[in-house]
């Protein structure tokens, strides 16, 4: 008898040791960030959708409806960083594309690098690595894990949209060159670049790219899901005449002279596509048992939201067209790698605002900050009380940053000083709110705009004046055509998570909060990855399910 209930209670153990034992690990992970997408192109768009494309992920995978950015402000530097790094600006340092260095005296990009040259372009010059993201991400740990056995390469029209997913260690970041349409790298990876990418170069698909016209992939009639062609919210690309189909794209780089359109059309997506199809067989990603990690960014999407806006028929058709990339890259996969191999997530870097004119003109409040008089008007205000003097160091990333050696020189109470300048940014309209850098150093917060702030604010790095608009409004030099993002509002924050694979439940719909720094954790959970060591999103529990 007590021999059978031992049994009994050891075949009770067993299921649980063997799923503890056995966690099965893809051969590849492919991260794909689409720059600027809002989630309700997968609503808006999924009939003209095929079914191998986004609607394989949403149908076979796991689909985040309610994925939020949980900090500001909402560029593309901080949302790659923040997606592969599981963290937020204020500890992995990425707190905008471009900011004033309070160290240096002047701007910076997020993937500035004194240090390095450019590989790959005609002439060489100043180039980029991931040196300012101060924490790891998945591809740093996958590498460490791996004794660097693990092939991470990171593709992109975008340096920073290639380099900051890669992390510190990968095999290869390859972004796109403007001048010659190559894609490129920097000396932080390599003296030269590999054969593949050479091969990859020599087929000229820039050039074949940027021939004959861009017309609607489907009868301009059906895209009914997105306003007219010809209205007056959108800018011209390149010398065209009216922002409407068809383009003349031979014509439009001929002007140009180079291929800085490319990234305006949806062949933008298309050729990282094709890149990163090559960069799979060049090196041999996905082909032994030791998980690799592909991250694909596609920055078209962003460049033409950016001058057509969310609702412009141009978007439309970039998503269907991108949709048709994705289920080539998914076939490829298949093919390559293996079904049920690999492991896909999708999400974006942010969301983007409507045009605040198209808002305005449907009697919605929006409106345009002009940075340039805003700043007059507090320095004639400040000049009133304080005298004249330089108080302002910079004005960046809707931050303000003070000039602190004038403040001690002359001996000013600081808060006051800050006092003051809020009071009279208040009375502009547009600015919702001011916060102080101090606050957001000293106190902690836990939720609503205080701590999305606080969640994109860097101590060393970030400004001493923090602004917040009314929702609608932004800062601009756009004028009244083309739209941008950066807010804490839902327009910018909601993104699209769809995740794909193995270990992952399939048709799972969630409607529950998930934080753009949960995916990271999430599969490093679920892989048995180290968590990167700045990571404070909490895995997803409903990924979980099949693994209960
Ligand atoms: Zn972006
Ligand atoms: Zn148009
Ligand atoms: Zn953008």
């Amino acid at each position: 008898m007590k021999r059978l209930i031992l049994m009994a209670v050891f075949a009770a153990c067993l299921p649980f040791k063997e799923l503890t034992a056995q966690v099965e690990k893809p051969k590849l992970i492919v991260g794909i960030v689409v720059d600027q997408m809002r989630i309700d192109y997968l609503y808006r768009f999924e009939d003209k959708f095929s079914d191998n494309g986004f609607k394989r992920l949403m149908r076979d995978g796991f689909f985040g409806r309610n994925t939020h950015y949980n900090y500001v402000p909402t560029y593309t530097g901080p949302g790659h960083a923040s997606v592969f790094s599981g963290t937020t600006p204020s500890v992995h340092g990425i707190i905008a594309n471009d900011w004033y260095s309070k160290a240096i005296k002047k701007k910076i990009n997020c993937v500035d690098d004194s240090t390095v040259t450019a590989v790959g372009n005609a002439n060489g010059g100043k180039s980029y690595s991931p040196i300012n993201m101060l924490s790891t991400n998945l591809a740093d740990e996958l590498k460490i894990a791996t004794q660097g056995e693990a092939v991470v390469v990171g593709v992109s029209i975008k340096n920073r949209g290639a380099i900051l997913p890669g992390g510190h260690f990968p095999n290869g970041a390859y972004w796109f060159d403007d001048k010659t349409g190559n894609f490129v790298t920097s000396t932080y990876y390599k003296k030269q670049l590999p054969g593949w990418v050479i091969a990859f170069n020599k087929r000229k698909l820039a050039r074949e790219y940027m021939t004959g016209q861009w017309e609607t992939l489907l009868p301009i009639a059906q895209y009914t899901e997105s306003g007219p062609d010809d209205n007056p919210y959108e800018v011209k690309l390149g010398n065209s005449k009216q922002p409407v189909f068809p383009y003349d794209l031979t014509a439009i780089r001929k002007k140009d002279g180079d291929y800085g359109s490319l990234p305006r059309t949806p062949f933008g997506n298309t050729i990282v596509a094709d890149l990163a199809k090559s960069a799979i067989a060049g090196e041999q990603m996905g082909k032994d048992d030791v998980t690799d990690l592909l991250t694909v960014s596609f920055s078209s999407t962003d460049y033409i939201g950016h001058l057509f806006g969310p609702d412009a028929k141009e978007i439309e058709d970039c998503y269907l067209r991108l949709d048709k990339d994705l289920a080539d890259l998914f076939a490829y996969l298949d093919e390559e790698v293996g079904q049920g191999e690999y492991t896909v997530f999708l999400t974006a870097d942010h969301a983007v605002a409507q045009v605040p004119q198209f808002l305005i003109d449907k009697k919605i409040p929006a409106g345009y900050i002009k940075q340039k008089p805003i700043e007059s008007i507090v320095i004639r205000g400040i000049e009133e009380k304080y005298g004249k003097a330089d108080w302002i160091e910079s004005v960046s990333n809707d931050q303000i940053f003070l000039n602190h050696r004038v403040l001690n020189e002359k001996k000013i109470n600081k808060n006051e000083f800050m006092d003051d300048m809020i009071s009279i940014l208040l009375t502009f309209q547009g600015i919702k709110n001011v916060f102080k850098g101090t606050d957001m150093n000293t106190r902690e917060y836990s939720k609503g705009i205080r701590s999305r702030l606080q969640l994109g604010y860097n101590v060393k790095r970030s400004g001493d004046l923090l602004l917040v608009y009314e929702p609608g409004w932004f800062q601009t030099g756009y004028g009244k055509t083309g739209t941008t993002h950066g807010s804490g509002y839902n327009y910018d924050t909601h993104v699209p998570l769809l995740m794909y694979g193995k270990g992952i439940p399939a048709g799972y719909n969630s409607v529950k909060p998930i934080s753009i720094t949960d995916i990271v954790p999430t599969l490093c959970l679920l892989y048995e990855i180290n968590l990167p060591n700045g990571a404070n999103g909490q895995p997803i529990e409903e990924v979980f399910q099949n693994n209960q």
